[in-house]
């Protein structure tokens, strides 16, 4: 049998990359390498050709100025974007490309950057900052991260959300939700990189990737005592 191998995409690694969020491609490649499971990894920019074998995509948080930039070459992006997320490929989109994953972001100079519509939801941005360190409720566990936004994210259906606000402000401040997941979408506000301190949710992408690519989604035990460590610290870190 020929070695597994999962195809990880890092999209806008340029522009849209904050927070350390570009340790969260770094954290799947080791884990997949850690498992003897081969990686191949691809960067693509403004002006790239998105290749058609990809299983991951990862992409990261910028500031309005990161979106501005991206924003056209996003739309011509948006049809395969689109056509890949509703064939399951998974995708981590964090911060400033979760509301580009969205209908569209309205800065607070009133532009309205549109986004690839993929998951139903919409943001604007407001006169304050959401910041500081995060705890959500979610499926694959408590999910420990840090969020540093103005835009206060809406979604149409709340049954769609990734997770429930335990500490931090989430996509809105008000409604006590966070992020949304759609077929293996996950958008989320989490910076940090989130996967370094959420190891049980960066096995759950790899899961959903192993299962669509192998049908097959056991994935060798690995100890993450650090990760795990480092979570409880950031937990009980003051906002
Ligand atoms: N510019 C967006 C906002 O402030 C995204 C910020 C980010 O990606 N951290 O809402």
């Amino acid at each position: 049998m020929s070695k597994q191998s999962i195809h990880i995409v890092h999209l806008y690694p340029k522009e849209m990359n904050i927070y350390g969020d570009t340790g969260n491609r770094i954290i799947l490649q080791k884990r997949l390498e850690w498992r003897g499971i081969g990686t191949k990894v691809s960067f693509v920019g403004i002006g790239d050709a998105f290749p058609e074998d990809v299983d991951v995509i990862i992409a990261g948080g910028g500031q309005d100025a990161g979106q501005i930039a991206i924003q056209n070459d996003l739309a011509e992006k948006k049809d395969q974007l689109n056509k890949l997320a509703e064939n399951g490929v998974v995708m981590l989109v964090v911060c400033g490309m979760y509301q580009l994953f969205g209908r569209h972001f309205i800065t607070s100079e009133g532009e309205v950057i549109n986004g690839i519509g993929f998951l139903p939801l919409e943001t604007k941005a407001s006169d304050t900052r959401l910041i500081g360190n995060t705890v959500y409720d979610t499926p694959w566990g408590h999910v420990v991260g840090y969020e540093n936004h103005s835009g206060l994210t809406t979604l149409d259906d709340p049954s769609l959300a990734f997770g429930q606000v335990i500490k931090g402000d989430g996509n809105n401040g008000h409604d006590g939700l966070e992020g949304c997941v759609v077929n293996n979408v996950f958008g989320t506000y989490s910076h940090g990189p989130v996967l370094s301190k959420n190891p049980q949710f960066a096995d759950e992408l790899l899961k959903r990737a192993m299962k669509r690519k192998y049908d097959d989604d056991t994935l060798q035990h690995l100890p993450d005592t650090l990760e795990n460590q480092a979570a409880d610290i950031a937990a009980k870190r003051p906002r």
